[in-house]
């Protein structure tokens, strides 16, 4: 007959048939293994609340959300929060979204300031804690979504201390351009060891940070800097494709600079001085390993 049998094709009603296609076409060797892993979120903003989205929806395990704001009407010229949820805090109006989309991620709600001191405390102490969810201790990436200096400096502290890898974005005061940028302690840059490129653009962050002052802001390209965060995290994570170890994203020419930057053996943070150490001291191993595989 010529009417095709269409019911094998509309049976298949589960979303994770399509990501474990990715499996079966080759591009990653497991992808059931994203519900094994941590991602903190520091910053559930512009980026940090949409990378949290993708996140849930590719069934990753565990997420960490950290932010001390609360939900305005101002935000709704970005993408995820809703106008019923004005007044909640971020982290619980993410958690609220996000268990509504995919209940089976465990999602952990941090409304502080991790840049006071009982603020980074908690951070930290979370960031080590070990989850009934996973086999392992801690996370597996920290993703910085912050808007401030302050801020990046703190989970910048925070990673060095831990040994954590890490992963930086950042949308600039114009919201024209953005970039990510992978931090891992001892082996890149860490956001101490270079004058950071949001700052080096000349502008200074307390002008515009000024009462009154409003930075300007896009959904797209804070869109745009969140879809490559993930992309990067997913890569780390399943281990497929190149991790770009700096991306950046200039939309009014359409041009994306990618770079890599060493650590600063003069780095002003001392945590990142002694992992530059202990990577050093480990180059003999690392070099045996690679030359048995
Ligand atoms: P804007 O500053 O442009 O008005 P915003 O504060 O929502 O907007 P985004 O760039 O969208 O800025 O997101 C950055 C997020 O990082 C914010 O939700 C902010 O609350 C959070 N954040 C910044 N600093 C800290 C900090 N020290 N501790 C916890 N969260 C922070
Ligand atoms: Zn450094």
């Amino acid at each position: 007959s010529k009417i095709k049998d269409m019911s094998a094709e509309v049976v298949d009603n589960n979303p994770y048939s399509r990501l474990m296609a990715l499996q079966r076409m080759g591009v990653v060797e497991n992808y059931e293994r994203i519900r094994d892993y941590s991602v903190a979120i520091v910053g559930i903003g512009g980026v940090g609340s949409v990378a949290a989205e993708m996140l849930t929806r590719c069934g990753i395990g565990r997420l960490l959300l950290y932010d001390y704001d609360t939900v305005e009407l101002a935000n709704m010229n970005r993408l995820f929060f809703r106008p019923e949820q004005v007044g909640m805090t971020k982290t619980d109006a993410a958690v609220q979204t996000l268990s509504g989309i995919n209940p089976d991620v465990v999602l952990e709600s941090y409304s502080l300031n991790i840049t006071t001191v009982k603020g980074f405390e908690t951070f930290l102490a979370s960031l080590k804690a070990q989850s009934s969810h996973e086999r392992s201790t801690g996370v597996d990436l920290v993703l910085s979504c912050v808007d401030n200096y302050e801020a990046r400096m703190v989970v910048n502290q925070a990673c060095n201390e831990l040994g954590q890898t890490w992963m930086e974005s950042g949308v600039s005061e114009d919201a024209v351009s953005g970039h990510i940028q992978l931090l891992v302690p001892g082996e890149t840059a860490c956001f101490a060891c270079a004058p950071p490129l949001v700052v080096a653009s000349g502008v200074d962050e307390r002008t515009l940070k000024r009462e009154g002052v409003c930075a300007a802001s896009l959904p797209t390209t804070m869109g745009v800097v969140a879809g490559l965060l993930v992309q990067n995290a997913l890569k780390y994570l399943l281990n497929f494709g190149q991790v770009s170890p700096y991306l950046g994203y200039n939309s009014l020419k359409d041009y994306f600079p990618a770079m890599e930057m060493r650590p600063n053996p003069q780095c002003s943070n001392p945590a990142c001085v002694q992992r530059q150490k202990e990577y050093m001291d480990s180059k003999p191993a690392r070099d045996a390993a690679a030359k048995t595989k």
